[in-house]
């Protein structure tokens, strides 16, 4: 299930739930989708909130182009960051495991990503 922020042309902004961006688009193309509060067909998405029960919101590090990487103060920067002390941006680096999981337990979102392998010359 996805959520979609939808937002009818007179800019009455209202939520709902579809199957996939697929089923969205099916049915605004048929005018199923009507605006809650003046029953326009006119939609746009206005923000998507894909979102699973229980998921840990995670930053997708992948596909940002600018990661800051912290080296071994992973940990520290990710606290921070969570507490409001460091202005949130993404970060990469290393975390033993134990540590990655303390944050995980505090309610950071981390995204292990493997270990960095080793530089070879
Ligand atoms: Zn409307």
């Amino acid at each position: 299930m996805i959520k979609f922020n939808l937002k009818c042309e007179r800019g009455h902004e209202f939520d709902s739930w579809f199957g996939s961006n697929e089923d969205y688009e099916k049915l605004r193309r048929r005018g199923l989708i009507s605006c809650v509060v003046c029953g326009s067909c006119e939609i746009t998405k206005a923000i998507m909130a894909p979102r699973v029960a229980g998921e840990i919101e995670a930053p997708d590090l992948r596909e940002k182009p600018l990661v800051d990487d912290v080296g071994t103060k992973f940990p520290e920067e990710a606290r921070k960051m969570h507490y409001g002390e460091a202005p949130v941006r993404p970060i990469m680096g290393e975390a033993k495991i134990e540590e990655a999981r303390a944050l995980l337990e505090e309610g950071v979102p981390v995204l292990p990503m493997g270990i960095k392998p080793k530089q070879v010359n």
